[in-house]
């Protein structure tokens, strides 16, 4: 199954994509599913959905007459992995490293997989991240490695869009990865029948049409597995919460010359199988 949310930013509808240019819309049919967020995922939604997907009562939207949001609702936090692929990490000349480095983007910098990316004012250094993401789908506490994926509620591409003068010279990475828009989600969330494994789940950026990016997602020295046990211990993961799981090489400000996103651009970036971006640069 693939969950899209559609609609206005802000006042978008839980739906199902049916991969026939249909979206059905959930809460026409199941009005007490609010949206894709913590309560959804804690209460059994994910069983309620698959008996709404046989309904007779079913209305439908044409996928290709609504915008998509980002296919969770406001996640109570979103987790990134740093230097996940050992190529990436030496393209920017870090230590591989020994343990996973966390990091937090702001959940206000959550947009939709076809919305703009807006430059904040001043800005110098901007890249794209083409990234896997798991979604919780079970509270996580204390899990261990081998039990990690009861807890996934499915798989999404996301784009940790990154201003690096900022990352660098703020002290901690918060700041640069923040801002509004730079983290474009989506355009739906895979749940796991649906994804037989990740390892061999291509990751993949261009920019104008330019390859950026590649990777096979089996290439992360940190698994899924590993960052939800390792995450878990001491830190509770909530239904909703995201975990973008790292970047391959390609990035284009680690290029030589550099390639920074200007107004103009066009980034896109997916994982097989899960989907593709498509966002204008602004
Ligand atoms: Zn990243």
């Amino acid at each position: 199954m693939k969950l899209v949310r559609f609609g206005e930013k802000g006042k978008e509808r839980p739906g199902i994509w049916m991969g026939d240019g249909r979206i059905l819309d959930v809460r026409a049919l199941a009005f007490h599913i609010e949206d894709y967020n913590e309560h959804f995922f804690a209460h059994d939604g994910m069983a309620q959905l698959r008996a709404l997907m046989g309904d007779p009562g079913a209305t439908y939207v044409p996928a290709g007459s609504v915008r998509l949001g980002a296919p969770v609702a406001r996640p109570s936090k979103i987790i990134c992995v740093g230097a996940n692929y050992a190529a990436h990490a030496r393209e920017f000349g870090h230590a591989i490293p020994q343990q996973p480095v966390l990091f937090s983007k702001a959940t206000t910098a959550i947009t939709g997989p076809f919305d703009p990316i807006v430059l904040p004012e001043g800005a110098q250094v901007v890249d794209a991240e083409a990234e896997l993401a798991v979604v919780i789908g079970k509270r996580a506490s204390m899990v261990r490695e081998e039990d990690a994926s009861a807890h996934v509620a499915g798989y999404t591409v996301l784009n940790d869009v990154t201003e690096r003068v900022v990352q660098k010279s703020a002290g901690q990475w918060f700041r640069g990865k923040g801002f509004d828009t730079f983290c474009p989600m989506g355009p739906f969330l895979s749940t796991p029948d649906e994804v037989p494994g990740t390892a061999g789940l291509r990751v993949w950026q261009t920019l104008n049409g330019q390859a950026m990016q590649e990777a096979l997602a089996g290439d992360m020295m940190f698994g899924i597995p590993f960052l939800i046990a390792h995450i878990s211990r001491g830190m509770t993961l909530l239904p909703g919460d995201v975990i973008a799981t790292g970047t391959p090489p390609g990035i284009g400000s680690a290029r030589n010359p550099p390639v920074v996103l200007k107004q103009g651009d066009v980034v896109e970036i997916g994982v097989d199988g899960l989907g593709a971006q498509r966002c204008e640069v602004l």
